[in-house]
C-alpha cells in the first residue's frame, strides 16, 4: 500500500515549505518534497530564497556595505580606520553559515510540526498520486488528498550570452565568487542586477550595468527611480540604459559584451558577466503527460485567484504561478491554500504586496506608483518628506532619499507609498499595514511616531499630502 498524506507539496522554497507547515498546523498530514542540490552536492530545503537568493544576497550586501562604510563613512563619525581589507573567503564563509543555519532551521521546523520532509524529485501523476524519487534511490508512489505545486523559478539564460559557469554566470554563482572581479558586467538593471552590482562594486569591482529599457527601474515610481539613479551613479556604478545586449565574444581572459543603444552598435570588455535578465517559472519534469495542468504562454502554471489549477485538488503557488516573483508573495499563497484545504476562509491581497530593493539607499514600495495613479484617472494628492530633515537619519549618517505618500483626493485613501532611504525595507511595513486596513493619509497623520525615528519621515510625508508637514516646506 502506498503511503498516503492529506497534503503533498512539491518544492520546499518559501511558498512550498510554508504551505506544508501551515497544513500540518491545520491538523492535516503533510509531506514536502524537494530536489535542491548545492554546488558541493549537499541537499537542502529552502529553495532559491534561502540557498541562492534572498538570504545569501542580504548577507553579502550587509558585509560589503560595512566595508564601504569603514572606508568612506567612519571618518565622518570621527573614527579612523587605516588599511581596511576584505577577507573574501571569510565573508563568503559567513554568508554560507547564515544559509546553513536557515536551511537547517526548515528541517527543524518540519520535525517540530510533523511535516515529512523528503529529499528528491517529485512528479504529479494522475489521480492525485505523486511519484517521489529520492536522490540516489528508487521511485515510490505516494497518495495525496491534495497536491500543492511549488516548483519555483530558474534564471533566464540569454541565447547569445550563454552561461559557462565561470565567466558568464547566473545570480547564484555570482553570490559565490571567490575573488572580486576587476571589471564586472551585469546584464539587466532590475532588483537582482542592482543588488549584486552593489555588492561587487563596494568590494572593489568596476561595474557596468547594461539595461535594455530606457527608463531606470521602470516598475518603480519614477520620482524615486530618478533619485536612485543619481545615487548609484555617485557610487561609481556605470548604468547604461537603452542598452540591449545582443551577443558576446570570449577572450583568453574575460568577455566582450556586444550591445545596441540609440547610437548603434557598442561593446564593453569585462572579466566576468552576471546575467540578471529575470527568472522563468520552473516546471520541468513536474507533471506527468496525462495530467491536464495548463501552462500559460510564458510557462507559468495557470491558476485562479485561489491558486486552484483546474485539476481537482491540485493547487500551485509561488514563482511558478502569475504575480510578482517574491518570497513573501509565495509564502502568503502557501498559507492561503493550506487554510482553504482545511476549510478555513483565506485570500491573498495581491494589491498590497511590498517590493524591496536592498541597495544603499534601500528602495521599498507598496501599492500604485504615481504614474499608475495618474493613468487610472483618479484625482490624487502627493506628500513627500526628505530624510535630510529627519534627525535619526542624520544621526545614522544616512540622510538620503525621501518618503512619498500618494492618497486619493476624494476619500483620502492611501493608494501608494514609496520610500528611498535608510531601512526603507523595514519602514514600508507600516504602509503595508495601513493599506491592508484601507487607511487614509489622515490615519497615518494622526498615528504617533516615536521621535527621533526614521518612521517620522513617513508620518511627515502623509502630513505633507495635506500641506501640513511640520518639519519641511509644504510645496
Ligand atoms: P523556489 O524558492 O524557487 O523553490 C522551489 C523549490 O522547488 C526548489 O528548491 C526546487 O529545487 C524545488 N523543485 C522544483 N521542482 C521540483 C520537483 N519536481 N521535485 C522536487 N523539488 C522540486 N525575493 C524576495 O521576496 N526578497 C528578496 O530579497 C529576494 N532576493 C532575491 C535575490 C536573488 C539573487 C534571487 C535569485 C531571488 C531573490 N528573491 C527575493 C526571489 C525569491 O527567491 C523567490 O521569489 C522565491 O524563492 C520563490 O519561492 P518559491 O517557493 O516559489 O520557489
Ligand atoms: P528583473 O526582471 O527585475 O529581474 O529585471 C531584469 C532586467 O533585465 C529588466 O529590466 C530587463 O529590461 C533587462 N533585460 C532583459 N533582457 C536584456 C538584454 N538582452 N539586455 C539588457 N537588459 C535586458
Amino acid at each position: 500500500m502506498s503511503k498516503s498524506y492529506d497534503v503533498i507539496v512539491i518544492g520546499a522554497g518559501p511558498a512550498g515549505y510554508v504551505a506544508a507547515i501551515r497544513a500540518a498546523q491545520n491538523g492535516l498530514t503533510a509531506a514536502c518534497i524537494d530536489e535542491w542540490k548545492n554546488y558541493d552536492g549537499s541537499s537542502a530545503f529552502g529553495g532559491t530564497c534561502l540557498n541562492a537568493g534572498c538570504i545569501p544576497s542580504k548577507a553579502l550586501l550587509e558585509s560589503s556595505e560595512l566595508y564601504h562604510k569603514a572606508q568612506h563613512e567612519f571618518a565622518g563619525h570621527g573614527i579612523e580606520i587605516k588599511g581596511a581589507k576584505v577577507d573574501l573567503a571569510k565573508m563568503q564563509a559567513r554568508r554560507a553559515g547564515i544559509v546553513k543555519q536557515f536551511t537547517g532551521g526548515i528541517s527543524a521546523l518540519f520535525k517540530a510540526n510533523k511535516v515529512t520532509g523528503l529529499q528528491g524529485h517529485g512528479k504529479l501523476l494522475a489521480g492525485n498520486k505523486v511519484e517521489f524519487t529520492p536522490h540516489d534511490g528508487k521511485p515510490e508512489v505516494l497518495q495525496a488528498k491534495h497536491v500543492i505545486l511549488a516548483s519555483g523559478s530558474r534564471p533566464i539564460e540569454l541565447k547569445d550570452v550563454p552561461f559557462d559557469e565561470k565567466t558568464i554566470v547566473d545570480s547564484w554563482r555570482a553570490l559565490e565568487f571567490d575573488e572580486v572581479p576587476k571589471r564586472l558586467g551585469v546584464i539587466g538593471a532590475g532588483v537582482i542586477g542592482l543588488e549584486l552590482g552593489s555588492v561587487w562594486s563596494r568590494l572593489g569591482a568596476e561595474v557596468v550595468l547594461l539595461e535594455a529599457m530606457d527608463n531606470f527601474l521602470f516598475m518603480a515610481d519614477q520620482q524615486i527611480a530618478k533619485d536612485a539613479q543619481r545615487h548609484f551613479k555617485k557610487q561609481g556604478m556605470d548604468v547604461r540604459l537603452g542598452a540591449m545586449v545582443k551577443g558576446c565574444s570570449k577572450k583568453k581572459s574575460g568577455v566582450t559584451l556586444e550591445y545596441e543603444d540609440k547610437k548603434g552598435k557598442q561593446s564593453v570588455e569585462v572579466d566576468k558577466v552576471i546575467v540578471a535578465v529575470g527568472r522563468r517559472p520552473f516546471t520541468d519534469g513536474l507533471v506527468a503527460d496525462d495530467v491536464k495542468i495548463k501552462l500559460d504562454k510564458r510557462g507559468f502554471i495557470e491558476v485562479d485567484e485561489d491558486c486552484r489549477t483546474g485539476v481537482a485538488n491540485v493547487w500551485a503557488v509561488g514563482d511558478c504561478v502569475r504575480g510578482p516573483m517574491l518570497a513573501h508573495k509565495g509564502s502568503e499563497e502557501g498559507v492561503a491554500v493550506a487554510d482553504l484545504i482545511a476549510g478555513r476562509v483565506a485570500e491573498v491581497n495581491y494589491k498590497v504586496i511590498p517590493s524591496v530593493m536592498y541597495t544603499a539607499p534601500e528602495i521599498a514600495w507598496v501599492g500604485k506608483t504615481e504614474e499608475e495613479v495618474k493613468d487610472s484617472g483618479r484625482a490624487y494628492k502627493v506628500g513627500t518628506f526628505p530624510f535630510a530633515a529627519n534627525g535619526r537619519a542624520q544621526a545614522l549618517a544616512a540622510a538620503n532619499g525621501m518618503a512619498k505618500v500618494i492618497a486619493a483626493q476624494d476619500d483620502d485613501e492611501i493608494l501608494g507609498v514609496h520610500i528611498i532611504g535608510p531601512m526603507a525595507g523595514e519602514l514600508i511595513a507600516e504602509a503595508v499595514l495601513a493599506m491592508e486596513f484601507s487607511a487614509s493619509s489622515e490615519d497615518l497623520q494622526r498615528t504617533i511616531h516615536a521621535h527621533p525615528s526614521l518612521s517620522e519621515a513617513l508620518h511627515e510625508a502623509a502630513l505633507s499630502a495635506d500641506k501640513r508637514a511640520i518639519h519641511a516646506m509644504n510645496k
